[in-house]
C-alpha cells in the first residue's frame, strides 16, 4: 500500500510493507540506537543500496532528544564528509525520527532524509508530517522545524520485537485518530484485534491515511492539524506533574482522552456511553484510563505552560460524538476545576 502526502513539491509517499530496496545514488547515513540496531540494522542494510552508506549511533531515550546530540550527529556527518545530495534515514521510534529530521533540516541548510519508523507510534503518527525537533530545558520539542521527509517506510515486521507497553502506547495515538475523525473505523477497533497481523496492517494505512488528509491540509497545524491533540492538553500537565518518568507518551494521551472525554460530556459534545466505550477500547490495550489529580488548580495553571495555549486561552480539541470533533478555547475556568475535581 502507498499513501500519498501531498504537499505540492514537498509531496512524498508513505509505504507500508513495500520496503524491497532503497536505492540511492548517494551517500547515505543511518541514524539509530543501539536498542534498534541490534534487532533492525541487519535487515534494512540488506534493503539499502548507495554510493557509501554509514551508520550514526546515539544512544536510546528520551532524555537524549537534546542539542547534544543533534551535535553529535551532525559531527558524524561533517567526518563522513557528507554532501548536500546526501540522504538521511532515520531507523526507530520517534525520538530518532524527530531528531534525525532536525539535523536533515538544518546540516548544510537542509538535506533530503527518509523516515524507516520502527515504533507503532512512530508509524502512525510522528512519522508522517514533517514535525522534527528536539526538547530543551523549558519544555519537549520546543526547538525544531517543519522538514518533510522524502519518504516513509513501515514496516510491521519491525513490530514484532516492540515491547507491549511500546505497542499500547501507539494503539492510544490510533485510538485518538478513530475517536476524531472516524467513526467506522473506531466501530472496527471496537470488533478486530491489533494483535492480529492483517488487522494491524489494515489500522495502520487507516491512521495513516487519516494523517495524510490532515497534513495535506494543514501541514503548519494552523488549523485542523490541531485536532490530532486530542488528549493531549491533559497529558502534557500529566507528563510535566510525573517527570516524564511514569508514564510512556501514549500512555499519558490515553487518560488525557479520558479527561477530555469528562469535559466533552459535561459541556453535551459527548454522552457518557460514548466516553465509555472510548474507555473499553483503551482498556483492551491495558492503556490507563485514572489518574489521581493532587491539586486541581495546581493542574488547571499548568495549562499555560503549554506551547499551544495562545493568548492566554487554552485550546481543547473535543470529540463530538465518536468520529467528529469540536474545537473550544473559552471554557470557564470553573468548568474546568469542576472536571480535574
Ligand atoms: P521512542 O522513539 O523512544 O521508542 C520507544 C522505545 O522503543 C525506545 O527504547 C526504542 O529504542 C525502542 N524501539 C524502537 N523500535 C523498536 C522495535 N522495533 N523493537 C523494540 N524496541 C524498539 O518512542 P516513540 O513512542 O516511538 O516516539 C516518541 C517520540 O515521538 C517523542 O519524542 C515524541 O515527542 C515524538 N513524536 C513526534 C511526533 C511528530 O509528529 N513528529 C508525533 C508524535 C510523537
Amino acid at each position: 500500500m502507498q499513501i500519498d502526502i501531498n504537499l505540492q513539491e514537498k509531496s512524498y509517499k508513505v509505504f507500508i510493507n513495500e520496503l524491497k530496496k532503497i536505492s540511492l545514488d548517494t551517500k547515505v547515513a543511518i541514524v539509530t540506537n543501539p536498542t534498534v540496531s541490534a534487532l533492525h540494522l541487519d535487515t534494512l542494510l540488506g534493503k539499502i543500496a548507495a554510493s557509501e552508506c554509514f551508520v550514526i549511533t546515539i544512544p536510546d531515550g528520551e532524555q537524549y532528544k537534546n542539542f547534544e546530540t543533534i551535535n553529535t550527529i551532525l559531527e558524524e556527518c561533517f567526518t563522513h564528509r557528507l554532501d548536500r545530495k546526501s540522504v538521511l534515514i532515520a531507523l526507530g521510534g520517534g525520538v530518532i525520527g524527530d531528531m534525525t529530521g532536525f539535523v536533515a533540516s538544518i546540516y548544510q541548510r537542509g538535506i533530503s532524509f527518509i523516515q524507516v519508523p520502527t515504533t507503532l507510534l512512530a508509524q502512525v503518527d510522528a512519522s508522517v508530517g514533517g514535525k522534527t525537533g528536539i526538547n530543551n530545558k523549558f519544555g519537549k520539542n520546543l526547538v525544531g522545524a517543519f522538514w518533510q521527509p522524502r519518504a516513509v517506510y513501515c514496516e510491521t515486521e519491525f513490530l514484532k520485537t516492540l515491547p507491549k507497553r511500546e505497542f499500547s502506547a501507539g494503539v492510544a495515538e490510533m485510538i485518538k485518530m478513530a475517536v476524531t475523525f472516524d467513526k467506522d473505523f473506531f466501530e472496527w477497533l471496537e470488533l478486530n484485534s491489533l494483535h492480529v497481523e492483517k488487522n494491524l496492517q489494515y489500522a495502520i494505512e487507516k491512521c495513516v491515511k487519516i494523517k495524510a488528509d490532515v497534513v495535506s491540509r494543514d501541514e503548519r497545524e494552523e488549523g485542523i492539524r490541531a485536532v490530532l491533540n486530542y488528549g493531549h492538553t491533559f497529558c502534557h500537565v500529566i507528563e510535566n506533574e510525573t517527570n516524564y518518568s511514569t508514564y510512556l507518551h501514549g500512555e499519558g494521551v490515553a487518560i488525557g482522552m479520558v479527561l477530555a472525554n469528562s469535559l466533552a460530556n459535561r459541556l453535551d459534545l459527548l454522552s457518557v456511553e460514548e466516553g465509555k466505550r472510548i474507555q473499553n477500547v483503551l482498556e483492551k490495550y491495558d492503556l490507563p484510563t485514572s489518574y489521581t489529580i493532587a491539586s486541581a488548580e495546581k493542574f488547571y495553571d499548568s495549562f499555560f505552560l503549554d506551547k499551544k495555549s495562545a493568548n492566554k486561552k487554552i485550546k481543547f480539541i473535543l470529540p463530538k460524538g465518536i468520529g467528529d470533533f469540536a474545537i473550544k478555547d473559552d471554557i470557564s475556568k470553573d468548568v474546568l476545576l469542576e472536571i480535574l475535581q
